[in-house]
């Protein structure tokens, strides 16, 4: 009657009882049984469970009595739902520049007196795929927790300024001023500079990327203790409505937009985990018509000798 009680199923008892004399007499007979359920914590709660009752036997072959193991699978199921999640949008994002890609080469069949125009097209739509190739990799390293970081005592303001300036020719593209406050005292961080730039890479090219021409993005240090220091990316863009800015350090997650910016959505998701994965926090702010800022919190080291990004 164990099993029974454990099932702890919404029917009423005479059905319950016939289950469980089945259940029963399966494992008499076979040895064996399975089953996916859901069932009631305690508290009420209700969790995916995998039930397994198996026959034990005395020595001499006699029914001793059954055993019933029940597990909460609720955390696999869910991973296997996000894995399944994972291939479906990863396949859905590469359709769309292997659709590009198709047709521009039959535009170049059929129009051959233009190659300049459709390579340079070939070449963007291949760079997008190399681009989403490797966020990919990334996310699907991150979810199987196998990114090793090589850490390094950095001035993270030296490696700002860096990317600052890789940037600069693209904000001036767009006429948009982006620039750097740079604190006079460095800072110091057991960082992996690869992975940090990366991070803020992204911060930055997003800033630029959702701002408007004449737009303003600057990178500056908003606090500072002797644990931790917050950097911060802010643009005057069109900011992230609020119903949205809960999700998109969700993998895939897009605000819906009519400019119809291409990105396949990653880019923060990876930038979170990364951060986490050095001890720190990313979060944001936006405000609707304002622009929105991107808050990196980052752990100081206790200074030794510190060597400059290369
Ligand atoms: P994407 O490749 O689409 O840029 P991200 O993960 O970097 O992917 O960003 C997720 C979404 O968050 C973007 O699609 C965009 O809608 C929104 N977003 C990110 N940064 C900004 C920003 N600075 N201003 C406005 N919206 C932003």
């Amino acid at each position: 009657m164990r099993v029974l009680e454990l099932l702890q199923s919404n029917q009423d008892g005479q059905d319950q009882l016939e289950q469980v004399e089945g259940v029963i007499r399966h494992v008499v007979e076979r040895g064996f049984w399975q089953i996916e359920r859901v069932m009631r914590r305690k508290d009420g709660s209700k969790f995916d469970a995998s039930v397994i009752t198996t026959r034990v036997d005395k020595a001499d072959g006699e029914l001793a009595g059954v055993v019933t193991v029940i597990r909460d699978i609720s955390r696999e199921k869910a991973l296997a739902e996000q894995r399944a999640r994972f291939v479906a949008h990863a396949s859905h994002e590469l359709r769309t520049p292997i659709t590009n890609l198709m047709t521009r080469l039959h535009l170049f069949r059929i129009r051959p007196e233009r190659a300049q125009e459709h390579l340079a097209i070939l070449d963007e739509v291949a760079e997008r795929m190399i681009r989403l190739v490797d966020d990919l990799l990334d996310r699907s390293r991150l979810e199987r927790g196998i990114i090793t970081l090589r850490r390094q005592q950095q001035n993270i303001c030296s490696l700002l300024d860096k990317i600052v300036r890789h940037q600069q020719s693209e904000a001036e593209r767009r006429s948009i001023s982006l620039r750097f406050d740079c604190p006079s005292e460095p800072l110091i961080v057991e960082c992996d500079g690869e992975r940090m730039s990366q991070v803020f890479t992204n911060l930055i090219v997003n800033a630029i990327n959702y701002s408007p021409e004449q737009g303003q993005v600057t990178v500056y240090v908003r606090s500072r203790t002797a644990q931790s220091a917050e950097i911060v990316v802010e643009d005057t863009g069109h900011g992230i409505p609020a119903e949205h800015l809960p999700y998109i350090f969700q993998p895939f997650f897009r605000v819906p937009n009519e400019n119809e910016i291409k990105g396949s959505g990653l880019g923060l998701s990876i930038a979170y985990e990364l951060v986490a994965l050095h001890g720190g926090e990313l979060t944001a702010e936006s405000e609707m018509g304002s622009g929105s800022r991107f808050i990196v919190r980052l752990p100081l080291a206790a200074q030794t000798e510190t060597q400059e990004p290369t």
